[in-house]
């Protein structure tokens, strides 16, 4: 069954942009018959709070989202599956599409770079290593694992291209992106990719600040599982929640959680209509608002919200 997802991670509570990016997966996904899967991403166990998952599910069936089972479960979580994530691992290796890296992000910051190369690009300090300097370096640190991207003779990228519904064609040079950390870790391009592969995921709804990382995981998808079947994934990056000075909305603005609104007077119900209105759909119950959904009649701007009290 073609999917969409939602994959919080469980690092606290959902504030009122990640609910709001939920709820449009969530019409995304049934305006177009697809199932809907709630995916925690908690690889990062540092970042993992307990308690936080049961939250969010709270939140979001809260705003009215329903979700649908994988094989007899409502959720399931990226650290049960290490090895689906090993297994594609194994497989770039043994295609001689991985390298080791040694880097430091500070190395990596402080390195020169080939002209026009995009910000934040891995400049190919390890790329060509020979067994010797890994062997030696090896010893200094542990390493990461990174994909070999493809070049040319000449030494330049190749380019990776998706469609998103809402931005219009997103290119980029395919990187020589992570895939396995330095701690042994599955990369979270690498995690998202596999996942979305192996529970049906043929649409992709996020936050429009994931969408330069599409092209690579696109590209990483076509390498594991075939061109084919990557090409007919629908993307969609959405536009942010901001907060009145402009950036990002996060839990320091104020009230900006399900519960710290509650405490304002904000009901779940008042707060699915704010979210609904600010997507200028009819404020109701979700199943309504699905029936007004139009993906092409979405504000394309971020909406700034001004938490109450503040
Ligand atoms: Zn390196």
């Amino acid at each position: 069954m073609p999917a969409g997802r939602y994959a919080p991670s469980p690092s606290g509570e959902l504030h009122l942009g990640n609910l709001r990016t939920g709820m449009l997966a969530w019409l995304f996904a049934r305006a177009s018959g697809r199932d809907f899967l709630l995916r925690f991403e908690d690889l990062d166990l540092d970042r993992t709070v307990a308690g936080a998952e049961n939250q969010q599910s709270q939140d979001l069936h809260a705003m009215g989202l329903t979700f649908d089972a994988l094989d007899g479960a409502r959720l399931f979580r990226q650290s049960e599956r290490m090895e689906l994530y090993a297994d594609a691992i194994a497989r770039l290796q043994q295609d001689g599409l991985t390298y080791e890296c040694f880097c430091s992000r500070r190395e990596i910051r402080e390195a020169a770079r080939a002209p026009h190369a995009p910000t934040g690009a891995y400049p190919g300090t390890c790329r060509d290593l020979t067994e010797e300097q890994r062997a030696r370096r090896r010893a200094e640190r542990p390493a990461a694992l990174r994909l070999r991207a493809p070049r040319s003779a000449a030494g330049t990228a190749e380019q990776s291209s998706v469609e998103d519904v809402l931005l219009g064609r997103i290119t980029t040079e395919v990187d020589d992106f992570v895939i396995q950390r330095n701690d042994g870790t599955p990369a979270y391009n690498l995690a998202v990719v596999v996942d979305d592969h192996l529970t049906g995921v043929d649409q992709v709804v996020r936050g429009d600040d994931l969408a330069s990382s599409t092209p690579n995981q696109a590209y990483l998808r076509g390498l594991l599982y075939g061109w084919h079947a990557a090409a007919e994934v629908q993307y969609a990056h959405v536009p942010l929640v901001l907060n009145t000075e402009g950036q990002r909305l996060a839990k320091r603005d104020g009230a900006v959680t399900r519960a710290a609104l509650q405490e304002q007077g904000i009901d779940a119900a008042s707060l699915r209509d704010l979210l609904l209105v600010s997507l200028g759909l009819p404020p109701g119950p979700l199943a309504q608002a699905l029936e007004s959904f139009d993906p092409t009649a979405l504000p394309t701007e971020p909406w700034v919200f001004q938490p109450p009290g503040s």
